[in-house]
């Protein structure tokens, strides 16, 4: 089934995203992580596509061997950075061919480096928008977008941000994925801008689970995204010890990931960085409380 189908069913949407490692011993955790969540059912999975490179095709080859070994639905990510359109449509029959038929449409981090300006490829695209247009034309897919509670760090305003999501579903997205917040009314306020300017797709909150005190400096510089103050002082108070600083990580998500289904969120995306301890607590906790209601 697509994503579009499983989202219609209405029942709250668990997805977890991986990135392709870079090394076979990085592969090997992966499928370790991979295998430990596929017990929770989730509803799909994804894996991000890299800046460049060999690690590319290690997305196409990891997103195939999800379709054909395990009984996971993966959505493949694709980016516009450093490609043609006959070059984007050749990866996107990559896809086909591997059984993929969810990708996640995206424009990607300009080629220099978040904060540098966006150079698109002479025959590429310049707007995520874009990309969906070519996948819906190609075939029978099923297309997600990313959104951004705190609005992207290039866009001119949170309305302008808002009306880019909506153009995006009206290209043909399904649904959208956003990066990763802190704050639960960020992400009500985001469905609700977009709604004004007609975008009705399933808006899927991404949830990063702080682990370690060093995640926290790198994530807000790579995200924009604020980091709350008074977790960073939590965090910070108990650095020397990984345990206790992961288990405030655990109990941050699960307040936030209950009060974003509380609130009508039709479902959780984990940003699990290929680990799976932290994304099954939070996971546990949930379907605890959840159960308790
Ligand atoms: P767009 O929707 O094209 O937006 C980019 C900027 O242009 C925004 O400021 C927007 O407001 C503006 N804009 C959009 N449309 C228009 C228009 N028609 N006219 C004028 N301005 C417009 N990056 C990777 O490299 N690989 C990944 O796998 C990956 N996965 C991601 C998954 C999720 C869930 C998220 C949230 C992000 C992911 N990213 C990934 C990062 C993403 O590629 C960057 O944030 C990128 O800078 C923006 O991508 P986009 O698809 O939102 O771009």
């Amino acid at each position: 089934p697509t994503v579009r189908e499983l989202l219609a069913g209405g029942a709250v949407s668990y997805s977890f995203e991986f990135f392709p490692p870079k090394s076979d011993e990085g592969e090997r955790q992966l499928w370790r992580t991979i295998r430990e969540l596929e017990g929770l059912s989730p509803t799909f999975v994804s894996v991000t596509y890299g800046a460049g490179g060999s690690n590319r095709d290690r997305t196409v080859r990891i997103t195939g061997r999800i379709a054909a070994e395990t009984t996971l639905n993966p959505v493949a990510h694709l980016t516009c950075v450093g490609h043609s359109r006959a070059e984007l449509r050749s990866v996107v029959g990559a896809y086909a061919d591997a059984g993929v038929r969810n990708i996640l449409a995206l424009r990607g981090d300009p080629p220099g480096g978040p904060g540098q300006p966006w150079v698109r490829h002479p025959d590429g695209f310049d707007h995520a928008e874009e990309l969906v247009a070519l996948i819906r034309q190609l075939g029978d897919f099923c297309v997600g977008v990313a959104a951004f509670p705190e609005g992207h760090p290039e866009a001119e305003s949170l309305e302008a941000d808002a009306r880019y999501l909506a153009r995006k579903a009206k290209a043909g997205a399904d649904f959208a994925i956003t990066q990763f917040f802190f704050d639960a009314d960020d992400y009500f306020a985001l469905v609700e801008r977009a709604s004004r300017y007609g975008c009705d797709i399933p808006i899927i909150p991404g949830i990063m689970p702080v682990t370690n005190v060093r995640q926290i400096e790198r994530m807000a510089l790579l995200s924009g995204a604020e980091f709350p103050a008074d977790l960073a002082e939590r965090l910070l108070a108990v650095e020397d010890d990984p345990a206790a600083v992961r288990a405030i990580g655990v109990e941050v998500a699960t307040e936030l990931c209950l009060k974003l289904l509380a609130g009508g969120a039709p479902g959780l995306h984990f940003y699990t960085l290929n680990r799976s301890t932290a994304t099954r607590e939070i996971y546990a906790n949930i379907a605890g409380v959840r159960a308790a209601r």
